[in-house]
């Protein structure tokens, strides 16, 4: 499941892309790259879950993976004809450095790069979580005006922060012992901030790692994100999966009491 981790890991690998002349850019939707080969890679960046390649025409590149996308980068010199595209296969751009490709995204986007304080989605993101610098009080902000909201639903809302995504929100929920409907306002705002800063921990702590974990563990990696009826690993108890905005959240019904003083 790509969330704020996986993407900043994906421009990571994608970074030798920058500097590089583009020999060949394809695209299922072939308009989105219109006009880009011979142009320059300037920089690959994320955004929470946006994938952002910049270019020295001025435009930029937005990738979103949804919950299927995965990215590849292969240090190779480009390909001499050859399939680039498939079904599978949404997005190419070779260079001399390597090919970078994107299987099964969400959205394949382009704008204009100096648009981005105007971009109808990026606009709208809040603080990204990945980041070093990030302002908790905005953050805090955005969360409170949002009380009646149970707070396995804030956490996904990425104009309140970005880069949560399904797995943190169960694996959130369960370190701070919150059961998932606990509403927002019912939260202080020291305690959204430590969900915050938690959230920040994890999800840098996972950038670039093969398998992500936040218990630290190799043979138990998460908490409770799908593990339904499996034993909580902390008290012994199974494990629940249930609904929230059509998406599975699991957690613990002895560790995350709905009444916890909170
Ligand atoms: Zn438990």
């Amino acid at each position: 499941m790509p969330e704020g981790d996986t993407i900043h890991g994906l421009a990571r690998r994608f970074g030798p892309l920058e500097g590089q002349t583009i020999a060949r850019a394809e695209a299922h939707l072939a308009g989105k790259v219109q006009g880009l080969v011979g142009r320059t890679v300037q920089t690959v960046r994320a955004r929470g879950k946006h994938l952002l390649i910049d270019v020295d025409d001025g435009t930029t590149l937005r990738v979103h993976l949804g919950m299927k996308g995965v990215g590849h980068f292969a240090a190779r010199g480009p390909s001499r004809g050859g399939a680039g595209l498939s079904a599978e296969v949404a997005l190419v751009i070779d260079t001399d450095a390597g090919r970078a490709q994107v299987r099964f995204p969400k959205v394949v986007d382009r704008f204009r790069t100096r648009d981005e304080p105007r971009h109808p989605v990026l606009s709208m993101l809040g603080p990204d979580l990945c980041t070093v610098d990030v302002d908790f009080d905005e953050v805090v902000r955005r969360a409170q005006a949002r009380p009646r909201d149970f707070v396995c639903h804030l956490l996904l809302d990425q104009h309140v922060a970005c880069g949560i995504g399904n797995v943190y929100r169960s694996e959130l929920c369960f370190i701070a012992r919150l059961h998932p409907t606990v509403e927002v306002g019912a939260l202080g705002a020291a305690r959204l901030g430590d969900i915050y800063r938690e959230a920040q921990r994890q999800l840098r702590a996972n950038v670039g790692k093969p398998v992500r974990t936040t218990t630290g563990r190799a043979r138990a990696p998460l908490y409770v994100y799908g593990r339904h009826r499996a034993q909580c690993l902390v008290c012994g108890t199974a494990i629940v999966r249930a609904e929230a905005a059509g998406r599975g959240v699991w957690f613990c019904t002895k560790c995350q009491r709905q009444a916890d003083p909170l």
